[in-house]
């Protein structure tokens, strides 16, 4: 008997899982499902556009796709085109591998402030996200002061400063390449709340700042003092002592370009300021206490204050809220054993997560396949012991969707997208000139019997 796996979401988690299962169970088919009409999640709305390497992994998701058992159905929104009650009729099991959408908030007075924004939606503006596509950013000021020290800190601050000539035959948004041209920042802070032993950092993305030849990087000799606790963490940790080598390095910088990025470490921003806009940025300056590994901020006392245009908080992402999922509000995740979902301490059958929404926003692209492995087989493990779905056939949730007025794209609708974007991509001399909006999608599809190339 064929078993129906629903998949939610597109991006690495819900591919790898989609992968893991079609090798694993030859009775299984997967559909995927996916809120916005292009898939891939994050590899293609949040990898920064000058990193096309990255979104090499994408070719791995065509071949998954070519499977006959795997089934794509994208522009379909579960929990507002269809229900996790709704899906239960159509599949034996469910995996949720949506991902994280929501930026982690800095909780200060002033955040709201125009001239602030979240990471999230900088990333989502450069990479035409249909909601951050049209963001209202402002560049027009010279001082941007970017909160974390992960690599999402670094993609945007290199994206603000990159030459724009380097930047257009990338498949950057047209809309961010107009602001860009006409941008006058070049003066970024990137300010972390502990040392630069607890950057997040990877040293691979600290080394693609030196891309960026007309920008100095700099960092100045008493941020860089560390605690017997940090000492003890970089000597043990040959990773964390290539970061602290590196910012080590810039200390004897001298400024020779008028573009410069500088490390901010020790400091715990406590209000933003500014008359009807982002004018400064208050810190407080901390001392590091704790164990090894665990050592958390102390404020001192010591204010920091640091003029600037815009500010940016990059400090992480949180998941969204599933009706009738259960949610861990702390950490921003869907509570889980292995993947297996946890409601008021019992497994709640049938349901499964992936991903970042399984285990929080941390990882590379990569690390999704062991982790969609570890739930996969538990959902294999479990599946003869589950209650099978009523309708198990695809045409059941086809006429689901047509039912209800559904206007789905299958996988080769998105082949057609694909090829399309990288033709006229060819013609600007881009790699691909992005789709951003579904009606530009149902245009092109009712086109796509014309031949682009
Ligand atoms: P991240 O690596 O978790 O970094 C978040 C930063 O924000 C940390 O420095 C953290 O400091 C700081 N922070 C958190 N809450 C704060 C607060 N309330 N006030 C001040 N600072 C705060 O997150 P991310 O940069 O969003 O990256 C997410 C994941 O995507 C990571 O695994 C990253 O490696 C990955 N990624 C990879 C690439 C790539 O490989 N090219 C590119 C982008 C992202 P503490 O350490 O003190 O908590």
């Amino acid at each position: 008997m064929t078993h129906r796996i629903g998949i939610v979401g597109s991006g690495p988690s819900g591919f790898f899982s989609a992968e893991h299962i079609l090798r694993m169970c030859e009775e299984c088919e997967v559909d995927m499902f996916e809120r916005y009409f292009d898939p891939f999640g994050l590899v293609r709305k949040g990898v920064a556009p000058d990193s096309p390497k990255i979104r090499e992994v994408t070719r791995a998701f065509d071949n998954i796709a070519k499977n006959p058992r795997f089934a794509y159905f994208g522009n379909v929104e579960v929990g507002r085109d269809i229900s996790i009650s709704e899906m239960l009729i159509f599949y034996d099991a469910i995996i949720l591998a949506c991902g994280m959408e929501t930026s982690q908030r800095l909780g200060i007075p002033g955040e709201d402030l125009p001239g602030s924004y979240t990471a999230n939606s900088i990333v989502g503006w450069y990479n035409c996200h249909p909601v951050y596509r049209s963001l209202d950013i402002h560049l027009d000021g010279r001082k941007a002061i970017i909160i974390g020290m992960g690599n999402v800190s670094l993609d945007v601050a290199r994206i603000l400063l990159r030459r724009v000539d380097q930047l257009k035959p990338t498949d950057i948004s047209n809309e961010a390449i107009e602001k860009l041209e006409k941008s006058n920042i070049e003066e970024i802070y990137i300010v972390g709340r502990r040392g630069p032993a607890q950057a997040k950092f990877k040293e691979n993305e600290l080394l693609t700042l030196k891309e960026l030849s007309d920008v100095d990087l700099m960092v100045k000799e008493d941020e860089l003092i560390l605690n017997e606790a940090s000492k003890k963490e970089m000597k043990d940790n040959p990773s964390i002592e290539r970061i602290v080598t590196f910012f080590e390095r810039l200390r004897n910088v001298r400024r020779k370009n008028s573009k410069v990025i500088n490390f901010l470490f020790y400091r715990t921003p406590i209000r933003v300021n500014g008359r009807g806009k982002v004018e400064e940025v208050i810190f407080e300056k901390n001392n590091l206490v704790g164990e090894p590994y665990n050592q958390k901020t102390e404020g001192t006392g010591i204010i920091d204050t640091i003029p600037c245009d815009m500010v940016v908080a990059s400090i992480g992402y949180r998941g969204n809220v599933l009706p009738g999922i259960p949610f861990d509000e702390r950490r921003g995740i869907i509570p889980n054993e292995k993947g297996r979902v946890i409601k008021n301490g019992n497994i709640l059958e049938r349901i499964y997560v992936a991903g970042w929404i399984k285990r929080g926003p941390v990882g590379l692209i990569g690390h999704n396949r062991a982790d969609s492995l570890e739930t996969v087989s538990c959902l294999l493990e479990d599946l003869p012991k589950l209650e099978k779905c009523t309708l198990r056939n695809r045409e059941e949730v086809i006429r689901f969707l047509h039912n209800k007025n559904i206007r789905y794209i299958t996988y080769s609708d998105w082949k057609v997208i694909d090829e399309y974007e990288q033709y006229q991509g060819k013609l600007e001399g881009k790699i691909r000139k992005r789709v951003c909006s579904i009606e530009e999608v149902w245009e092109i599809l009712g086109k796509s019997k014309n031949c682009y190339t």
